[in-house]
């Protein structure tokens, strides 16, 4: 097994993501996350709000409809350029992505391009190739009881348009001075032809994503702190290793339709150096289309100068699964035990874990350690809130389970505690154990 799978399994096995509708079979590109990945991911969603907005004075937050006027897609190109390359098998029928059958191929790939490269179907093995399509990636659906053209609507493909489309609403209720940025939060959709790679590439993913609007002339020196703050944030606050954290300049060719500048944040993932989030210089792009399309002003007006203009836009934007993913890669390990066994860790930060600590009465059938046990936990949980109980099993069994879900403290009440009131804690990381007073924990 690789080391994905490894990770995979242990998030079916612990209840971190399944997938989604798994009872009917699974549906492709679809997951969801169990009782311990929803305290993981709201605590990176949480810690991303609180460093990114709460403790800023430049950022606004928003949280706007995931179906949205279809305007907006048109506006922002995306009806006319959010496409895939898309080629079919004449003989099985089987539909790939170009781009991704040809090596060192990018989504502009052509069919001579592609015929060229002699490439046999992935499925039935024949060489027998239908023209390539542009296969737009958005999710349609229809608004209201008519399902015609007039009533076609889809499901955003990115929540930075919400952000935008609240550009002028934000400016008149809030009168923010630029440079200033605008964060969101949320679901998005992507019609992948194939999604793989577990969480990585999902048909229905979050984000979070902040539009930050600067004067046209101060982008490039706003662009590299923004940059650096990300790097801050992913390795000082969310504790990704620096070493596994790569910038990629993205070149001119392969750059989404909007962008001037963009770079890539990649993460060294089991599988291979994989794209974590982006940032990109979206020029006035998507407020100048906004403002021809809707024939409202996107003008800001320069409080001291009094000159009015269509601010430009640096977009950090990440997808809150690859960074669960990035997470998980970086904390989970296997250790061989002196006893030849093996154990499973995940070394998460403690401000990511699920759960602070795991209180447990040594022995389950003592109803003194029992009660002692109970205290303890009460105690700790009202300071910590995500403390979890359990009294399965035999000590040995519940510190793997512990040390599979990234707990980093278990507290243990045996016979001594009874006595001197202390108990055992037991790291996850070195499984030291130390006698703490009850009062001092
Ligand atoms: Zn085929």
């Amino acid at each position: 097994m690789s080391k994905i799978d490894d990770i995979v399994s242990l998030c079916k096995r612990r209840g971190f993501i399944f997938q989604g509708s798994d009872v009917y079979g699974g549906m492709a590109g679809t997951w969801d996350f169990g009782p311990l990945g929803v305290l993981l991911k709201r605590n990176i969603m949480n810690i991303w709000w609180n460093y990114w907005v709460d403790q800023r004075d430049d950022m606004y937050g928003v949280d706007a409809a995931i179906i949205m006027n279809p305007r907006t897609w048109e506006a922002s190109g995306h009806v006319a350029t959010f496409a895939d390359p898309l080629i079919e098998c004449k003989e099985c029928h089987g539909r790939f992505r170009a781009d991704k059958l040809v090596e060192g191929a990018t989504e502009s790939i052509t069919t001579d391009e592609f015929l060229a490269a002699k490439v046999k179907c992935p499925t039935c093995g024949k060489m027998n190739w239908d023209e390539i399509k542009k296969f737009n990636m958005m999710f349609q659906t229809h608004v209201g009881p008519v399902a015609d053209d007039n009533s076609i609507a889809y499901l955003r493909p990115e929540t930075a348009q919400g952000i935008f489309t609240n550009f002028k609403n934000v400016v008149d209720t809030i009168y923010p001075s630029l440079p200033f940025g605008i964060a969101q939060q949320g679901k998005a959709f992507r019609n992948e032809i194939s999604p793989r790679d577990f969480i990585l590439r999902d048909r229905e993913c979050s984000q979070m994503e902040i539009e930050y609007f600067v004067k046209p002339g101060e982008w490039e020196e706003i662009f590299e702190k923004l940059r650096a703050e990300q790097h801050d944030f992913l390795e000082n606050v969310i504790g990704l290793p620096a070493a596994m954290v790569h910038d990629f300049e993205v070149p001119a060719e392969d750059r989404a339709h909007y962008s001037k500048r963009t770079i890539d944040i990649m993460f060294d993932y089991p599988n291979g150096r994989e794209e974590l989030m982006g940032l990109a210089y979206r020029t006035d792009f998507d407020l100048s289309n906004i403002q021809k399309a809707s024939g409202k002003s996107m003008e800001y007006r320069d409080k001291v100068t009094g000159e009015s203009f269509v601010p430009h836009v640096i977009e950090p934007s990440i997808g809150v699964e690859r960074l669960v993913m990035a997470v998980l890669s970086a904390a989970y390990r296997e250790e061989d035990l002196e006893d030849g066994d093996k154990r499973t860790v995940l070394s998460l930060p403690e401000t990511l874990a699920p759960y602070k600590f795991c209180v447990s009465p040594l022995l389950k059938n003592k109803p003194e350690l029992v009660t002692k046990a109970k205290e303890v936990y009460a105690l700790l949980k009202q300071k910590y809130t995500f403390v979890t109980w359990d009294d399965s099993g035999n000590i040995g069994k519940r510190y793997r389970k512990q040390d599979e879900i990234g707990t980093p403290k278990c507290v243990v009440v045996d016979f001594d505690s009874l006595e001197n009131d202390d108990v055992t804690v037991r790291d996850r990381d070195t499984t030291e154990q130390i006698r703490v007073k009850i009062s001092d924990l």
